[in-house]
């Protein structure tokens, strides 16, 4: 079976701390290196030049054969061997050479750099290399080469192996480091990653838990970084919504089959008589259906016109449509069934609110508003019904006396289908404030509701103005 690395954030997480640790060790091991190195040969190049410059002192001042015999005094009293001098001729031929040279190769080396040197006679000028001069040994040499006489070069080498040792040393001390810290970092890398998608693992079980039909299962919220408490909030902030929707949906299936249950109910009833032979009046009986089949014809449009609403289907942005003369139309309308209860309908209505729409949808969303404040009113009381414009909006009031809505139903009234308790005896269907808010929204507007239990509830519709 071919060996695959897990596919897991946390072990990417880990193996990407480890690489990152490697690397920035690797190049402080490299950067050092090379520091040293640079340091180093910087430091016997300056021992190098002050050598060359003091046998050329000497030479000054005294005969070319007794800078030669100073020069081999010091060497001789060099006892490391470190080091070597030679002097050449213009031809490379060799004039003095310290006992150490004698074993190393310098021709071709040297051969170049006089080649060089011939070319551009330069009483200052240096060249500097470094060569391996004994092939079998990592012995490495730094050479100095400079004019000496003008008819003779001096040549001035030493030894590398000190820089070697540092190199070794080096390399072992880091192979050391690199060793004694992998375990604690591989610990370390596992121990972060693992921390850091802890709360990623946490919502992933909720998320699972919530799947599996759990809808209450939360989040811990705990003290994690930023992101991860966002993401738990906003995952539990989610949850509850998928809650709340559910719960709303089971509601508006139960609201769907008991209103859908009556006419039904009714009809099945009238075909049982009429085949029982108890009733036989089949014109009645006809018309009976007629009007339960109408009404739940009535339930389905006004189902599908929320639907509609909803979708925006219908409203033109460019279509003017005059507010204050579609309440003034609508106040006038239900004046016959607010005298019927002896309702009294104040109205303060301001003239040319004008806003961008559907004629139709306006009107039957300002007409399901004061309906329901007339249906929902007891007899002899007031209706207030009040419209403004201020700069960019239109705000149409419709104040009642009413039962109130309490306020755990205050959101849940706009839900399709939502009906109150105390209001199920009432003629309705549960979509018209459903309806008025999809058109409300669909109109770039709102709508609030404010009620007191006893005391009676404010619709405001918020349309944007023209
Ligand atoms: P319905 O056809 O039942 O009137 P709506 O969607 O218009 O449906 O209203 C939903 C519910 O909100 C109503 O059943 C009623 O309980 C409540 N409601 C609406 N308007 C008022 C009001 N003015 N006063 C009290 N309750 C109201």
């Amino acid at each position: 079976m071919k060996f695959r690395f897990p596919n897991t954030l946390s072990f990417r997480l880990a193996a990407s701390i480890v690489i990152i640790f490697l690397s920035f060790l690797l190049l402080t091991f490299y950067i050092t290196f090379v520091i040293i190195d640079i340091r180093i040969k910087s430091e016997i190049d300056n021992d190098l030049v002050e050598d060359i410059y003091f046998y050329k002192n000497t030479l000054n001042q005294d005969s070319f054969d007794n800078t030669i015999e100073v020069i081999r005094q010091d060497m001789q009293s060099n006892l490391s061997g470190d080091e070597f001098i030679r002097i050449l001729g213009s031809n490379g031929q060799l004039i003095y050479t310290s006992e150490r040279t004698r074993h190393l190769k310098l021709d071709n080396y040297t051969n170049d750099i006089l080649n060089k040197m011939n070319v551009i006679p330069e009483q200052q000028l240096i060249y500097f290399n470094t060569i391996q001069l004994l092939p079998n040994q990592e012995n490495e040499f730094r050479i100095a080469t400079a004019q000496f006489t003008p008819d003779t070069f001096i040549q001035i080498g030493e030894s590398l192996h000190n820089l070697e040792e540092v190199k070794e040393l080096l390399t072992h001390s880091f192979t050391i480091i690199l060793i004694t810290m992998l375990i604690p970092v591989l610990f370390l890398s596992w121990f972060i990653a693992n921390h850091t998608t802890k709360g990623i693992r946490e919502v992933s079980n909720a998320a699972n838990e919530i799947k599996s039909g759990n809808l209450n299962f939360r989040v811990i919220v705990k003290d994690q970084s930023d992101e991860i408490q966002n993401l738990s909030t906003t995952f539990n902030s989610m949850a509850d919504r998928i809650r709340e929707l559910m719960k709303e949906m089971r509601e508006m299936i139960d609201n769907i089959a008991h209103d859908l249950k009556s006419p039904l109910t009714r009809i099945r009833m009238i075909a049982e008589a009429t085949i029982t032979g108890t009733n036989n009046d089949y014109k009645t009986t006809a018309e009976d259906t007629l009007e339960q089949c109408d009404k739940l014809l009535q339930y389905i449009n006004a189902t599908l016109d929320v639907a509609e609403a909803d979708a925006g289907i219908g409203i033109n942005q460019t279509n003017k449509v005059d507010i204050t003369e579609i309440t003034n139309d609508a106040c006038e309308l239900f004046q016959t069934l607010a005298d019927e209860k002896n309702i009294k309908m104040d109205t303060d209505i301001q003239p040319g609110c004008l806003a961008y729409g559907n004629n139709q949808s306006i009107q039957r969303m300002i007409a399901n508003i004061i309906d329901n404040a007339i249906k929902y009113s007891p007899a002899d009381t007031k209706i207030i019904i009040k419209l403004v414009k201020d700069n960019n909006y239109i705000h149409l009031t419709v104040s009642d006396s009413g039962p109130g809505i309490s306020s755990n139903e205050l959101g849940r009234v706009f839900n399709r289908f939502y009906r109150c308790d105390n209001s199920r005896t009432k003629e309705g269907s549960g979509l018209g404030l459903s309806y008025a808010r999809a058109v409300a929204r669909s109109h770039g507007g709102e709508i609030t509701l404010d009620s007191i239990v006893g005391q009676g509830s404010t619709f405001t519709i918020n349309l944007p103005a023209c």
